[in-house]
């Protein structure tokens, strides 16, 4: 079985630059992938409860690829649920840019 908080540590990092340097005027095409990478986790993740439990999220909150900002936002708030859920310290939103696009690597 694969290494979830590695995996988990290694996806979060994709999903938060990716979403940094997502367009701010993404196209519709653009759009459209962003919501097809977004809605295939639940499907592909190899942690398969994890994977359930994000589907389940993303029904109740609809992945917002409408801008860089928006995306940004929705990512967070969906790693804070499962923040919450692991009994872990919830990340300031305010913060996701620091983070993830202009601060240092950690
Ligand atoms: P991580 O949570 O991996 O975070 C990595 C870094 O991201 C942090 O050091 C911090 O700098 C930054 N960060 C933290 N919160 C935020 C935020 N809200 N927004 C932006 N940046 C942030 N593990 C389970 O045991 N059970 C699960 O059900 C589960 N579900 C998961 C679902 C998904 C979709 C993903 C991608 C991972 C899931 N994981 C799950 C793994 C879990 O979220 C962690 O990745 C893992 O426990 C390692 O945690 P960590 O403390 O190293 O930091």
């Amino acid at each position: 079985p694969p290494d979830v908080e590695q995996l988990g540590r290694a996806t979060w990092t994709f999903l938060h630059t990716t979403a940094a340097y997502y367009p701010d005027k993404p196209t519709p095409t653009q759009r459209a992938n962003m919501l097809m990478l977004l809605r295939s986790l639940p499907i592909v993740y190899p942690c398969t409860w994890c994977a359930t439990d994000f589907g389940e999220e993303i029904e109740k909150s609809k992945p917002d690829v409408s801008s860089r900002v928006a995306l940004s936002r929705w990512l967070c708030e969906q790693h804070n649920t499962v923040n919450e859920k692991l009994g872990k310290e919830k990340f300031d939103c305010a913060k996701t840019d620091e983070r993830w696009k202009d601060g240092p690597a950690d």
